[in-house]
């Protein structure tokens, strides 16, 4: 097998400075589990325009669709806000997520028993909690046609188009299901066939992908809306939930609150699978570039870990090995360790970012 390669888009604000202790995790999979990557980094967002005038240069788009997998750290800041729309820091993001077509976003809402007090739920409700949320990414409202602001009688109409085609719902149908086998084993799949058309047939196409390829997952269905009174009340109940673009924008939103803190958070964007079998794939923590703490040593590396942790799980079907990092965060968290984000009370000192990727690592050397 040739060596994996990762490519990574460390960005802008904090993103280097997370980046930074993924590195050191890399560094010591390499050293201690002889698990060799080849790894290259480029620009993404403001700093590629400072280099480039453009916030994705076109070979480094080329080296992302060729990568095994691109780890990227955050875009944006107020450098950029007055630059014209086409060349703002979060275009590269959106142009590396569409030219590779990441149609499955995975979020997952994962509460450490150490941070169970940081919820705005009940501690029982949320400790433990280990779901997954897979969003439809590249279609459904946020992209059909017709869309605009018109004139009709006198009045201004604002206009979007939910539209989804077969072939688009049992894709992401389908990375649901695979997903789940490599779980618990259970999906729920969260729509609104009660009052949309585009719901009905999301239902229907789900339950015949299930029912051809995947009748050893159990399937269940659920109305968005009831769905998100659900996360609230009990969220345990799930395992992974699928749902379209403008669903899981705001039902991943929603629980990823669940957990805590933005400095916590994991995702993974996936596509179809390439000729080694390997899906395109861009991991990323889902906050921002955080100016407001950047070059402070304040920013939290764990979502960054943790998307790391993805990679290995999703692109490099080294499950276990992404079992031990995650197992590494939590020991880190349960032993106490906490950046400022994740302080509750008075008089407890932080660490440092660099200081809690070290203690990441020293935690992966009590696991051998
Ligand atoms: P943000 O996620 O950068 O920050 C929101 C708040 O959370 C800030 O107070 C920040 O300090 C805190 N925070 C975020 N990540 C943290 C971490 N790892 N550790 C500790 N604290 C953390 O969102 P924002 O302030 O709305 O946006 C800032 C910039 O980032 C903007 O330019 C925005 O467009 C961009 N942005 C980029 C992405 C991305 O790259 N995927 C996502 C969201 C926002």
């Amino acid at each position: 097998m040739p060596t994996p390669s990762l490519l990574i888009l460390a960005g802008d604000g904090i993103g280097p400075e997370v980046m930074t202790e993924v590195k050191k995790i890399i560094g010591w999979f390499g050293d201690k589990r002889g698990m060799a990557f080849d790894v290259q980094e480029d620009l993404v967002g403001g700093v590629a325009y400072d280099a480039h005038g453009t916030p994705l240069h076109d070979d480094t788009m080329a080296r992302a669709q060729a990568a095994d997998a691109v780890l990227l750290g955050a875009v944006g800041g107020p450098k950029y806000d007055a630059l014209d729309f086409s060349v703002k820091p979060e275009r590269g993001l959106l142009r590396l997520r569409k030219e590779m077509d990441l149609f499955a976003n995975l979020r997952p809402a994962q509460c450490f028993d150490a941070l169970a007090d940081f919820s705005s739920l009940k501690k029982d409700v949320v400790a433990g909690l280990d779901i997954m949320i897979v969003r439809e990414l590249t279609s459904g409202i946020y992209f059909g046609e017709p869309r605009g602001i018109f004139e009709e009688r006198g009045e201004r109409v604002g206009l979007n188009t939910q539209r989804y085609t077969e072939g688009e719902i049992a894709r992401v149908a389908r990375a649901a299901f695979d997903l789940a086998r490599k779980r618990s084993g259970r999906v729920c799949s969260m729509e609104k066939a009660n009052v949309m058309e585009s719901g009905i047939l999301w239902r229907e196409v789900v339950q015949a992908v299930h029912d051809a390829d995947y009748p050893d997952v159990e399937l269940s269905h659920m109305y968005a809306d009831a769905g998100a009174m659900q996360l609230c009340r009990w969220p345990k109940q799930f395992d992974v939930i699928v749902t379209d673009n403008l669903f899981g924008d705001l039902l991943s939103d929603a629980a990823a609150m669940l957990t805590g803190s933005l400095g916590m958070l994991p995702s993974a964007s996936l596509g179809a699978p390439m000729e080694n079998g390997r899906p395109k794939a861009l991991y990323e923590p889902v906050h921002g570039s955080a100016p407001d703490i950047a070059g402070q040593g304040k920013a939290n590396p764990i979502a960054c870990i943790l998307s790391f942790a993805m990679a290995l799980r999703y692109s490099f079907d080294m499950g276990n090995e992404a079992d031990r990092l995650e197992k590494a965060v939590e020991r880190v968290l349960a032993e106490g360790k906490r950046t400022a984000d994740l302080l509750g009370g008075e008089g407890v000192q932080p660490v440092t970012t660099s200081e809690m990727g070290d203690a990441v690592v020293a935690a992966l050397n009590t696991s051998l």
